[in-house]
């Protein structure tokens, strides 16, 4: 890929809460082949909604260009999200783009698992470092409500066995707790795969978008996950891998494995929150509960220059001062602005 190197000493910008870039996420569709209760309610995301025209999704190159770009400012590692990033043709292409970015020391993807049977080998052979497979509990009558789609879990358990034997693994399993509808299945999800020597990552249920009629009482706080867990599997915290890790930690106390808790919602962390996220239609998200994204489609169609787009980005970055899970609970008026959508910013 063309740069030009005088471009490449931008390195280390940070925000206004000190806070450098690191990780890209990149949504690559608002499409999705489920319809899960919390993120695309299928009431909703019909027949007739009207997702984003191919046209206005940013292109494979648009994309590379960009990443090479924020890699130049620091970012290390990358994440392909959705909607379902499976149902983007030809996403081998893309990956290959991505694994020949020089500074790029991760690059992971979050889906359903529902097309894995078919493309866990090609996303292998096209460089993807890793896996993050959704599944919100292994209980069917329940998973089939939650996926809106009525899917059942073997569809995604089949996704993982075939993921293993591409070569992923461990594999990272994300399970979003709520209360009354899947939290008294988690220590049965965990069980299975930490036999399995898979790492499953409990969420706290978080207020993205303005879809899912969050409330705080749907939510099962990290010490309530953990508890319950301890009662049949007993656990004890482990060291984080990196500073500003996402995930708590935790190993059973008599074996191996790893559980994760995403506390979002009751230990929030956005003092170490070094993400930034491109929507599929190339807008720039700084925060998950973000109302305003900045346009790079217009420019980069434009023809603007690499130094215009560092220019937009770096700005961007620089009056960055989000920290919206900290201060959900101290907001007393509430913003009228609407926040993005999961399935839009990805997870
Ligand atoms: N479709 C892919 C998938 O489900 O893995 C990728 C996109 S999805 C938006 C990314 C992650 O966000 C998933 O693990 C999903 O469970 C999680 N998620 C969606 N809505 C959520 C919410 N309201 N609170 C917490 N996690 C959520
Ligand atoms: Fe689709 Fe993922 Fe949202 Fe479920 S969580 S509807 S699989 S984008
Ligand atoms: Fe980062 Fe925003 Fe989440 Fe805080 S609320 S951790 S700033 S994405």
């Amino acid at each position: 890929m063309k740069m030009n190197t005088s471009l490449m000493v931008n390195k280390a910008i940070k925000d206004k809460l000190n806070r450098p870039v690191r990780d890209l996420r990149i949504s690559l569709t608002d499409r999705c082949n489920f319809r899960c209760t919390y993120c695309m309610p299928a009431e909703i995301y019909g027949e007739r909604y009207e997702f984003l025209p191919h046209e206005k999704l940013l292109t494979f190159e648009e994309i590379s260009r960009v990443t090479q770009l924020l890699v130049n400012m620091g970012v290390q590692k990358v994440r392909l999200t959705g909607g379902e990033p499976l149902v983007r043709r030809d996403i081998d292409v893309l990956i290959k783009l991505i694994t020949g970015i020089k500074g790029i020391s991760d690059l992971a993807m979050t889906t359903n698992g529902y097309l894995l049977p078919k493309m866990a080998h090609t996303l292998k052979d096209a460089g993807l470092h890793r896996l993050t497979v959704s599944l919100d509990t292994l209980d069917d009558s329940i998973f089939r409500k939650m996926n809106g789609r009525d899917f059942g879990v073997k569809s995604v358990l089949d996704g993982i066995n075939e993921a293993v034997r591409a070569g992923f693994a461990p594999i990272k399993i994300n399970s979003v707790v709520q209360k009354g509808v899947n939290d008294h299945t988690i220590t049965e999800l965990a069980q299975y795969f930490l036999t399995k020597g898979h790492i499953v990552r409990f969420i706290e249920y978080m207020d993205v978008g303005t879809l899912n009629n969050w409330d705080m009482k749907h939510v099962v706080p990290a010490d309530e996950i953990i508890s319950k867990i301890n009662e049949t599997i007993p656990i004890e915290l482990i060291e984080p891998l990196y500073p500003g890790e996402v995930a708590r930690r935790y190993r059973p106390t008599n074996g191996n494995g790893e559980i994760g808790i995403i506390a979002s919602v009751t230990q929030p962390f956005c003092g170490a929150c070094t993400r930034l996220r491109l929507s599929p239609e190339g807008k720039l998200y700084t925060c998950l509960f973000g109302t305003k994204g900045t346009d790079l489609r217009t420019p980069l169609r434009n023809g603007a220059s690499d130094s215009e787009i560092i220019a937009i980005i770096s700005n961007t970055w620089k009056t960055r001062d989000d920290r919206y899970s900290e201060t959900r609970n101290t907001n007393s008026v509430k913003s009228n602005l609407k926040k993005v959508e999961m399935y839009h910013i990805g997870g």
